[in-house]
């Protein structure tokens, strides 16, 4: 068993089922598809169209699940990064109650897929709670109601007494539950979708960035850099991984660090701070998210977001201090890995799916909310190529506006500190 080459040390990484990796794309090769990123959009994507009957060739630069798919927090939740206001302000009322719609259709398909394909090492595991660090509860059991009403979706609120029987800290005054939202090992998912691709007569090359892409023609063309695929369509989906190869992409997709840990194994230790085994997150604008694996023994941590990549060992350090903030208890915790990850996002938060040319498509700009919003947005996609339905018509308005280069940088930074300024003061208030 040969390890991809350039494997990121991450816990997913470690515990991983499925640790080969694919051959480097070497001389020419023809699709019916080619999809450029083998992250939870491409991949997703690939196995509803070879669903279909068409043959996708994937292209991954690195490994499959190198990206922010294989990395990441492993919370599946309804709702799209951008969040429901604003997504409400640029589509009106019913276009964005169609979108949340979608979010949650997104959360049952990753659940499906999981279900479906009797992925091992998924550990799914229910339940969600949103955590609320300071002493206001009515906007929460009014959101629980309105969701109720509006979805037929059932949370529940709860208060600090109620917490107690989940968690000792003495950081948290409410919490809304969400039973219906879950958490998974993303790596192990993705390994399996890939497989099933694969199984299906995909075809999946690590190790082979697309170096050129030509979509002017009929016949669209990518070259890497020992091979050459030719297709009659093609699919970029790049995250917050996007090069230059497509400019007007590459303009639109900011790239946003974010960092994670996980804790050694101390299940007697952590079970003094946690008891659910719900993952959680705080519902600060700037906020941390996190859950016990296996089986209690570990805490795996996440949260910050910056511009820049910053050495993941050193925000470990940040995190840790979050992290005691809630669970004081945890002090003498030990971290055994840290890592980081980049999600794309596009300046109006919302993902980014659609046609910029023709039979050229794009999915990308998943922001931190990439699990149910991929699972859906592959499926929208695929519909679309396959001429099935015009879902996609509903990210219409989120267009690949320019994200603003280095003062989109700049502004994004800015913005996450304001962020955090302005959680720190409601917290202390
Ligand atoms: C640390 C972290 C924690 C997160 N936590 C959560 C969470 O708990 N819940 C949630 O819903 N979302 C979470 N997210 C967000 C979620 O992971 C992403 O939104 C989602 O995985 C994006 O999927 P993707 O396929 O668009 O991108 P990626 O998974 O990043 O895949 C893109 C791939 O494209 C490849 N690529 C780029 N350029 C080329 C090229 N030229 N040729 C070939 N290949 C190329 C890259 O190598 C990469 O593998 C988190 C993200 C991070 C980083």
């Amino acid at each position: 068993m040969t390890r991809p080459e350039g494997w990121p040390d991450t816990w997913y990484a470690r515990t991983a089922v499925d640790q080969h990796a694919r051959t480097a794309l070497k001389g020419p090769t023809e699709a019916d598809v080619i999809i450029v990123g083998a992250g939870l959009a491409g991949l997703t994507t690939a196995l509803h169209l070879a669903r279909a009957g068409l043959k996708p060739l994937v292209l991954e630069a690195r490994s499959i699940g190198f990206g922010a798919s294989g990395r990441n927090g492993g919370l599946v939740s309804p709702a799209f990064a951008g969040g429901d206001d604003a997504i409400r302000k640029r589509v009106g009322e019913d276009q964005a109650k169609a979108l949340h719609r979608l979010s949650i259709e997104g959360v049952e398909r990753l659940r499906d897929t999981i279900r479906d394909l009797g992925i091992a090492g998924a550990d799914p595991l229910p339940g969600l709670l949103s955590l609320r660090r300071f002493d206001q509860a009515q906007d929460l059991k009014d959101h629980v109601e309105d969701f109720a009403r509006t979805y037929g979706y059932e949370m529940t609120y709860l208060d600090r007494r109620a917490l107690a029987n989940h968690m000792t800290s003495p950081r948290y005054f409410h919490a809304i539950h969400d039973p219906n939202a879950f958490h998974i090992h993303p790596l192990n998912t993705l390994r399996a979708i890939a497989a099933e691709v694969e199984r299906l007569g995909g075809v999946i090359h690590d190790a082979s960035p697309a170096i050129t892409a030509d979509f002017t023609a009929a016949t669209k063309q990518v070259t890497t850099p020992e091979g050459r695929a030719e297709a009659p369509r093609i699919i970029f989906a790049t995250g917050g991984y996007t090069g230059p190869l497509v400019p007007r992409l590459h303009r639109a997709v900011l790239p946003i660090a974010t960092y994670m840990m996980i804790s050694e194994a101390a299940p007697d230790l952590i079970a003094n701070a946690i008891q659910t085994r719900a993952c959680m997150y705080d519902d600060r604008r700037a906020g941390d998210y996190y859950r016990l694996v296996e089986g209690g023994a570990r805490l795996l941590w996440g949260g910050r977001i910056t511009t820049r990549a910053a050495d993941p060992a050193g925000i470990a350090h940040e995190l840790r201090r979050e992290m005691l903030t809630a669970y004081p208890q945890l002090a003498s915790l030990k971290t055994e890995i840290s890592w980081s990850g980049l999600m794309g996002y596009s300046r109006h938060l919302m993902p980014q799916l659609g046609q910029m040319a023709p039979n050229t498509w794009h999915i990308t700009a998943f922001g931190g909310h990439g699990l149910n919003t991929t699972a859906i947005a592959g499926k929208v996609l695929a519909e679309a190529i396959l001429g099935e339905t015009d879902r996609i018509k509903l990210f219409t308005p989120f267009g690949l506006d320019w994200a603003g280069g280095e003062v989109g940088l700049l502004a994004a930074q800015l913005t996450y500190w304001k962020l955090q300024l302005q959680d720190w003061w409601r917290e202390r208030g």
